[in-house]
């Protein structure tokens, strides 16, 4: 039998601006514990979020950690299928959209193939990620990174 695999912790970027977001995001949380091979760990609080190089409604935002026993290109696969079901559509570059999910960091892995790059490339320009990556993993994101992205509207929901 072959050795089970290490689990590895993976951070996943939720966002949504078209129909209810807030469901949207509700069940993405759900989807993502769903995933067979990864347990939802921590989960952010929700913000709301001024879009960014994209027009439509504000977005809002959560990021997930997650601990997996996939590959990075499974774990990408399952969180494309959760868009997918959540009628994801992309008819054009930063389009709004009904889910998004993003891989942001799988361990300490880097990646560049034309699927899959890892760390996620904008996560430091991105106060929608920062922020709530910072709630659940202080200790990935520095004061600096937080300092560069300080002038980005976003909203803990209460
Ligand atoms: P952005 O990547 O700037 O946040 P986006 O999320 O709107 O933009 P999408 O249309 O959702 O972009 O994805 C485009 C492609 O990005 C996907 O088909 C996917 O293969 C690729 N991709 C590369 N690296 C990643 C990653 N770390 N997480 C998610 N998708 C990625
Ligand atoms: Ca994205
Ligand atoms: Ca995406």
């Amino acid at each position: 039998m072959a050795a089970p695999r290490a689990e590895v912790t993976a951070y996943v970027a939720l966002g949504a601006n078209l129909g209810n977001a807030e469901q949207a995001l509700r069940q993405a949380l759900a989807a993502l514990e769903g995933i067979p091979g990864a347990r939802v760990q921590r989960a952010s609080s929700l913000y709301r979020t001024a879009p960014v190089d994209a027009s439509g409604p504000d977005y809002l935002n959560a990021v997930a950690e997650i601990a997996t026993t996939l590959t990075a290109p499974a774990l990408l696969d399952a969180l494309q299928a959760i868009e997918q079901a959540a009628g994801r559509e992309r008819p054009y570059r930063n389009a709004p959209r009904t889910l998004d999910l993003d891989l942001l960091l799988y361990g300490q892995a880097r990646i560049d193939s034309p699927r899959l790059t890892l760390p996620h490339p904008r996560m430091g320009e991105r106060a929608f990620v920062l922020v709530p990556l910072a709630e659940i993993a202080p200790q990935l994101v520095s004061a600096g990174a937080l300092e560069a992205v300080a002038g980005q509207r976003i909203e803990r929901r209460p």
